[in-house]
Formats: structure tokens, C-alpha cells, sequence
């Protein structure tokens, strides 16, 4: 048996072994390796296996012949990192023949780390694969913290290039030599942009160190780089050098990237979001001054668009917002900005030399695009926008101010009845602070109690008798004297004040029925509900409630709904009335005429009765075909019809012939003190 001894001293016989083997090392430089003291081996990045070694290799590797080392697999118990490395080399070794790179490696013959200086060389194989010729020398004298790092340095998959003064490399661990684009990329070369490069050398000037993350070219192409860079001395030679490790963080950064698109955008229209505005306008608010130009800022918000969204559903609304998205983007001009603020409220910013004649043709083209109609599947809609309009810097320095001035200007364009433009002027500052004042107001006025409700009769149209009352909701202001519901209304309703106050005016109209019943009036008691009221999932139970708390029988009350509450495929309303219903109470339709006057939804819903709007009465002499049209179709639906804002006798006679059963108006009251209602009745 031949000793381990044995075989290292006698190379003859691995001349014989490696010309017994395949192996195109027929240079007499290898020949020469056979006698050399220092360990050789090849190591075939393929098979993963040494598959020649000198006698001192073979002692390295604690081996008892070319053919028993040979057959161990080395790779079975390699770390995938090591495996990496390796075939990084093959490839380095492939490109580039003549490349040595020495470096301290740890391998483990038998299991035993054995900690060598090595420095690899490509060998070709005589079947023309690119192998690795390694010499190993015994390791500098190193304490084991040292060794450690050095194992750290190889291993790690953190980037370490150590370059001198001028920039150049001196050295990269294995993972850095992956990743350098190029054998001598230098670090100017290896940061793509400019100002990194200027950045970095000026730190490291004055301060020694830097960290920063970079755009850097690698042989993976362009990457973002965290990267630190310290001054320090190369080892080998005391030169100043600079040690710059680096990770990459491109994911993290797409990643970023991604985060913040989604935190600017809003998902629904793909629009901008209110963040954008905060974290970009600024700058371009600072571009437009320093380019001379002027910008304007309009604000944009669709009129009865919360009508749509309560009466057809959110997913009509959606669905309307994301058209509507849409035409604005196509309106508008590439440099111009336009973002989605929340709901149905818009944001654009647009620059221009003539700003105030690009904004009147624009707001025109904008109206336009919005306001034509919108195929939603089965159902069409038309939405018009209210714009407001502030300049800059005319009407404001920064952001903030021209969104709050754009946004008053809104106010005006919809005060004045929606479905136009107008621009901001200092006075409308004043009147939104009234409006402010306003809201306040009203809650100060609903908690010390200056609200009343008057009654309006109504009267059979034959017998000209009170049948009912409808109750309407005043505030007696403590200085204005009484005010009118259109005024306060709507920013009830805005501020949710509406359902204690509707709640309220529920509670004195079921009272006064209860009591006007107690004395034999049989009196209808009308009143008004808001979306928000008829949509609260306690109407049901506010309903039983007050009737219970009350005494109020329920076919004395009526509840007066809009009709675009019943558009929609709103079960849950549907639902609600239904149960109302069949407690006894009657529902009327108020306004009729006003909205979609959708004939399909009033045989679907439990009405008993319907109102024709005002507007129909008051142009009965010139225009009856409307309401002769809404008469025939009560008839036929057998609803109970009223006729409202009756002022003269023409009308309520004409309006008796076409059979018109009931009606409201100042020809006989406007609404009054129930006190005085009672003076209107005839004796029960
Ligand atoms: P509405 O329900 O259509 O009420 C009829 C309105 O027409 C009342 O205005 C009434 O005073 C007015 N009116 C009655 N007859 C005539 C007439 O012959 N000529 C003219 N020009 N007007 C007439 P008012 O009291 O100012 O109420 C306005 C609206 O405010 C009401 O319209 C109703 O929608 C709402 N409202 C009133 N009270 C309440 C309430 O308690 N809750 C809710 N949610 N809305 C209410
Ligand atoms: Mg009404
Ligand atoms: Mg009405």
C-alpha cells in the first residue's frame, strides 16, 4: 500500500498520472510546475473537481493520488456562494486567459480549513474548456480575526473595491469583480452622473467619507448603488487609497419608486393626487416665475355630482369620475397638470404667456368636454363642472393660497347655478368667511333652539278645504330676523347637521299631527327628507320612535323625498321605504319634474303621492304641456297628485279641470306659525 508519503515524493509518477490523464498540459511551463516545491493544482470549474495536482498540491489537499482527489466531489458541499465566485472566474479567466488574480482562500482537504494564499490562472483543458491553475503559497502569518475578515472580504456579497488616489482600482473582492463593468473601471467611470462624481471627491476632500446612493454602471448595467467611501492607506504600498463598499438597491429603490407613484396617484382615475400637488407644484409654481411666465390654478368640481353618487351608486359615480378623468386629460395640453383632489373636486395648473385668454378658451373647451353626455352601461348621464379660477402670481405666491382662491372662485361659479367659470376677486374672500361664520352659526343656533317650523296648508282642489299642512323649516335669526331654509339648507346638509335638525323637524311636525288629529282635524302632516336622512340606517327606527313618542298615527304623516333618491339600484332604500310603507306612512315625491323625472322607478317604489314642482305651475299659462303630461301620468299610476306654488286662480283652476286633486301656494297662505295655521281650518 502505497503511504501518503510515497506518492508526494515521487513526481515522475504524476508526470505519468497527468499524461495518463486528458489534459492539455503539454506546456513546458506546467512540465516545470511539476518540480516546483510551491502546491499546484487545476481545478475544473465543470465537474467541479481538482483534477490534476503536484505532489505538494496533493499534500495540500491531503491526497493520496491525482485519481483518489479527482474523485472527490467538490462541489457537494460548496456554498452556493462560493459556487458563484467560482464560475465568475471561469468566465473573468474565459474573457481575459492572462488574468491572475491572488487572493486568501480557506479550503477544506479532509474537513480541515487550511488557510492559503492563492493566486488563480486560467488553464485550457484540452477538450478547450477553460479551467483554473492554482498556486498556493502558505498564508502570511495571520491572527484568526484577520483571517476571519479576510474570509468576511471574499465572501460577502457586499461590493469592496479598494481604488488609489487617482481613482483607479486596486483591488475587488470577488463580488465586486462580478459587478465592475470592467477590469479598471474607475470610480468616475463606475458613477454615472456628473454631480455624484463631484459630490463624492469633494467630500472625500474635505471630509474623508461619504455615503450616498448612486447611479453606477456595473456588468449588469445600470444599477442604484448604496455606497460608502472612506480614505485610507493601501496596505501594500502606504499609498493614500479610497475603500468603497457598496450593496445594491435597486429593488428598494423601484420599490420606492413604486410607493410613491401609488401614494401620488389616485387609483381610480390614474390622476395625480392631492400628494403630488404638495410634493411637486412648488417647484413647478418656481420654474413658471424664474421663466417669466404666468400660470393659473383651476379648480374644478362637477355640479350635483353627490346627486348621481347617492341616487345611481358609487359605482356609477366611479365609473362617471373615471370618464370624466379621462376628457380632462385629453383636454388639456401635455405640460399641463391636472390631479384628482378627493370626490368629484379637480385640480389643473396651466401656464402660458397670455394666461387669462388661454384660460377663458380653455374653461370654455373644458365645459364642453365634461358636459356632454356619459354612457354608464344602461344608463346616461350629463354632468356639468363649476370652475374657479386663481392666477399667479396675481392671486397668490404659493400653492396653498391659489388652491384656497381657485377654490372660492368654485363657490361663486356654483352659487351662480353651476356649469360655469369664474375667477377669484378679493371680495369673495369675504364671503367665504361669511360662509365659515355661517356654519357656526348654525350650530350655536340648533343648540339654543332658533329654529321653528311653519306649516303651509293644502287644499283640496274642489272644495278649496285644508286637507294637510306640509311643515318647513325656518330659523329665527336673532338679529337677521327669519331666515329661509334655501339659505341654511344645503349647509346643513354639507355639515351633517342636517339629521338632528331633520330629526327635529320630524319630532314638532309628528307633535302638531298627533295634536291636530286629538282635536278632530284629520290632517296630512308633509316632511322634507334629505338624501342623508332617507340613506341614515336609522330612519326606520327614528320613525318609530318619534311616531311611538309622539302619539302621531302614521297615515297622518307624509314623507317628502326627492326623485333622485330613487334612481338608484339603492336596495337598501328601496328596503327602508318599504318598511316605512307598511307602518302606514305615505311617501310623496317633492319637486317632481326638477331631476331625471324617470318614469320607470315610480311603480317600483311605494308612493302614494307626487308633487309637480313649482317651476311647472308658475308657466302654466304658457307652457301646460309638462304638467297636463305629469296629471295623465299620476292618473294612470294612481298617485295622489299636489300642485305646488299655486299664486293665482287661473292656475288652480285649470289645474282643477286637468283634475289635479290637491295644491299648495300663496293664493291661499305661504307657510305659518302653527297657531295661525289653526285660524286656516275650518271648525272639525
Ligand atoms: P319645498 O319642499 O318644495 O317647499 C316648498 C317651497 O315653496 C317653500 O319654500 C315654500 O315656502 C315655497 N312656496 C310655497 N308656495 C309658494 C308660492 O305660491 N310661490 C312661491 N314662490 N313659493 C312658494 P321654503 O320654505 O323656502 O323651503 C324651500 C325648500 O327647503 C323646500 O322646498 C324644501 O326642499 C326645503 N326644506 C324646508 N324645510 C325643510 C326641512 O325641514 N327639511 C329638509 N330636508 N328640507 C326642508
Ligand atoms: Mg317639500
Ligand atoms: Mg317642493
Amino acid at each position: 500500500m502505497k503511504t501518503q508519503q510515497d506518492v508526494v515524493t515521487e513526481p515522475a509518477a504524476f508526470g505519468q498520472d497527468l499524461q495518463s490523464r486528458t489534459l492539455a498540459v503539454h506546456s513546458p511551463a506546467l512540465r516545470a510546475y511539476l518540480r516546483v516545491r510551491q502546491a499546484l493544482w487545476i481545478y475544473d470549474f465543470d465537474t467541479q473537481r481538482v483534477v490534476w495536482a503536484n505532489p505538494p498540491g496533493l499534500m495540500v489537499w491531503r491526497a493520496s493520488s491525482v485519481d483518489e482527489l479527482a474523485a472527490r466531489p467538490l462541489g457537494s458541499d460548496m456554498s452556493p456562494g462560493v459556487d458563484k465566485r467560482l464560475r465568475q472566474y471561469q468566465r473573468d479567466l474565459e474573457a481575459e486567459p492572462s488574468r491572475q488574480f491572488s487572493e486568501l482562500w480557506t479550503i477544506y482537504p479532509q474537513g480541515a480549513p487550511v488557510t492559503l494564499q492563492i493566486e488563480f490562472g486560467g488553464i485550457v483543458l484540452d477538450d478547450g474548456r477553460m479551467a483554473c491553475l492554482c498556486q498556493a503559497e502558505p498564508a502570511p502569518m495571520l491572527d484568526l480575526d484577520t483571517l476571519r475578515s479576510a474570509e468576511a472580504l471574499l465572501h460577502t456579497s457586499v461590493q469592496i473595491t479598494l481604488y488609489d488616489d487617482g481613482g483607479r482600482p486596486l483591488y475587488r473582492n470577488p463580488a465586486a469583480r462580478t459587478n465592475a463593468a470592467s477590469r479598471d473601471q474607475s470610480i468616475d467611470q463606475h458613477l454615472v452622473l456628473p454631480e455624484d462624481q463631484a459630490t463624492l471627491h469633494e467630500a472625500m476632500q474635505t471630509r474623508g467619507e461619504h455615503q450616498m446612493v448612486a447611479l453606477v454602471q456595473t456588468a449588469r448595467g445600470r444599477r442604484w448603488h448604496d455606497l460608502t467611501a472612506r480614505r485610507c492607506l493601501d496596505a501594500a504600498t502606504g499609498g493614500q487609497a479610497w475603500l468603497v463598499s457598496e450593496t445594491d438597491v435597486s429593488a428598494v429603490k423601484a420599490a420606492q419608486r413604486q410607493a410613491q407613484r401609488l401614494a401620488e396617484h389616485d387609483p381610480l382615475t390614474n390622476l395625480p393626487n392631492r400628494n403630488h400637488v404638495n410634493t411637486h407644484f412648488p417647484a413647478m409654481l418656481e420654474e413658471i416665475r424664474s421663466i417669466g411666465r404666468q400660470a393659473a390654478m383651476l379648480f374644478l368640481d362637477l355640479d350635483r355630482f353627490k346627486h348621481v353618487n347617492d341616487s345611481l351608486g358609487h359605482e356609477v359615480g366611479d365609473r362617471l369620475l373615471v370618464e370624466v378623468a379621462r376628457r380632462l386629460r385629453h383636454t388639456l395640453r401635455a405640460g399641463d397638470q391636472v390631479v384628482r383632489l378627493s370626490g368629484d373636486e379637480f385640480l389643473i395648473l396651466v401656464s402660458d404667456d397670455d394666461v387669462i385668454n388661454h384660460v377663458r378658451r380653455l374653461g370654455l373647451r373644458l365645459r364642453e368636454a365634461v358636459s356632454q353626455v356619459i354612457r354608464l352601461g344602461s344608463t346616461t348621464v350629463r354632468v356639468t363642472p363649476s370652475l374657479g379660477v386663481s392666477l399667479f402670481p396675481a392671486d397668490g405666491d404659493d400653492v396653498a393660497t391659489l388652491m384656497r382662491n381657485a377654490d372660492m372662485a368654485m363657490y361663486r361659479a356654483k352659487r351662480l347655478g353651476g356649469d360655469q367659470m369664474a375667477f377669484y376677486s378679493a371680495d369673495l374672500a369675504v364671503e367665504a368667511g361669511r360662509r365659515l361664520t355661517l356654519e357656526s352659526e348654525l350650530l350655536q343656533a340648533f343648540e339654543h333652539g332658533e329654529f321653528v317650523v311653519h306649516y303651509q296648508p293644502r287644499l283640496d282642489a274642489s272644495t278649496r278645504r285644508v286637507v294637510g299642512a306640509e311643515a318647513l323649516v325656518r330659523w329665527r335669526h336673532p338679529t337677521r330676523g327669519l331666515v329661509l331654509p334655501g339659505e341654511f339648507i344645503p349647509i346643513c346638509e354639507d355639515t351633517g347637521l342636517i339629521l338632528p335638525l331633520g330629526r327635529w323637524v320630524l319630532e314638532q311636525a309628528a307633535r302638531q299631527a298627533a295634536r291636530w288629529h286629538q282635536r278632530g282635524h284629520a290632517l296630512t302632516v308633509s316632511v322634507n327628507f334629505s338624501a342623508r336622512q332617507i340613506q341614515s340606517q336609522a330612519l326606520v327606527e327614528t320613525m318609530d320612535e318619534v311616531l311611538i313618542d309622539s302619539g302621531c298615527p302614521p297615515q297622518a304623516l307624509e314623507m317628502e323625498i326627492t326623485e333622485s333618491l330613487l334612481l338608484g339600484e339603492d336596495s337598501a332604500t328601496l328596503g327602508q321605504l318599504d318598511a316605512l310603507n307598511r307602518r302606514g306612512l305615505r311617501i310623496a315625491i317633492d319637486d317632481f319634474g326638477t331631476g331625471y323625472s324617470n318614469l320607470a322607478y315610480l311603480e317600483r317604489f311605494p308612493l302614494d303621492c307626487l308633487k309637480i314642482d313649482r317651476s311647472f305651475v308658475s308657466q302654466l299659462e304658457t307652457r301646460p304641456a309638462i304638467a297636463e303630461l305629469i296629471i295623465s301620468m299620476c292618473k294612470v299610476l294612481e298617485l295622489e297628485i299636489v300642485a305646488e306654488g299655486v299664486e293665482t286662480i287661473g292656475q288652480l283652476d285649470w289645474l282643477r279641470a286637468q283634475g289635479c286633486h290637491h295644491y299648495q301656494g300663496f293664493l291661499s297662505s305661504p307657510a305659518v306659525p302653527a297657531e295661525h295655521f289653526e285660524t286656516l281650518l275650518a271648525p272639525a
